[in-house]
């Protein structure tokens, strides 16, 4: 398993599901306000997945991507250093636009290790085992051969693949029950296990909350991130603690 040594005093801010995309405006806004009044003051930022509701290419340089990706390149020149993990909306987002943006990449999971620390982090799609069809649909599109296909093809044609696979999303999503599309509980107790970690944090449920978890060996806590829509969601770690998930300000 991935892992990345933190240091001591050091703080974190982790945010997840923002979904941003043209039609979102203020989620964008919010996020640009976040990055300048709350971020800098921490030594880290992980995003961690579906910053984008849906990425088709580092070549597709929309201007929503565009500021977004200087925005997050001043806050690392500042001094935050700041993550990306892939979601299942924004997989394809590649090694060009994270150079851009200046974000480095997080493999799904990572392991976060400190002196006062040890969080597993992920997207929190692969926790949904109960959801077969979605499941034969990730493995599909996580394959590389799959993926170099997709982004051998023109940008109108992606382009439009991407909407099409909006759309079944919603209707498959509004055809299935809320208990199949939430994480697993046995899937959540093998990640805690195989990470000897006893906290776990990830997104993608839109489900926010601090869940106890036992485990065979303890008792484990799952955080959720909240999902954004105008406001900044987010968790921080202050370097002893985590701070909960409530009470984020909103932008000035
Ligand atoms: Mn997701």
């Amino acid at each position: 398993m991935h892992t990345l040594a933190v240091g001591e005093d050091e703080r974190l801010l982790f945010i997840a599901d923002l979904h941003l995309g043209a039609e979102r405006p203020a989620t964008t806004a919010a996020l640009l306000a976040f990055l300048t009044d709350t971020a800098p003051g921490c030594q880290r930022l992980f995003i961690l997945g579906d910053l984008f509701e849906y990425w088709i290419g580092d070549d597709d340089d929309h201007p929503v991507a565009a500021r977004v990706a200087t925005a997050l390149h001043a806050l690392s020149e500042g001094g935050t250093a700041c993550y990306f993990m892939a979601g299942n909306r924004d997989f394809l987002l590649g090694e060009a636009y994270a150079r851009r943006a200046g974000l480095t990449r997080l493999d799904d999971p990572t392991l976060l290790a400190g002196p006062n620390l040890k969080l597993l982090l992920m997207h929190g799609d692969t926790l949904c085992t109960d959801d077969k069809p979605y499941q034969a649909f990730r493995a599909q599109v996580r394959n590389p051969a799959w993926q170099a296909d997709f982004l051998s093809r023109p940008l109108e044609v992606r382009r439009a693949m991407a909407e099409q696979a909006r759309s079944h999303s919603r209707i498959a999503t509004a055809g299935k029950a809320e208990a199949i599309m939430d994480v697993n509980a046995d899937a959540v107790v093998a990640a805690l296990a195989s990470a000897g970690s006893p906290d776990l944090l990830h997104g993608h449920t839109h489900r926010p909350g601090c869940h106890p978890v036992n485990t065979a060996e303890r008792l484990c806590r799952r955080w959720v991130l909240a999902d954004w829509t105008d406001r900044p969601e987010y968790l921080a770690w202050d370097g002893v603690r985590m701070q909960p998930l409530s009470g984020a300000p909103a932008p000035n």
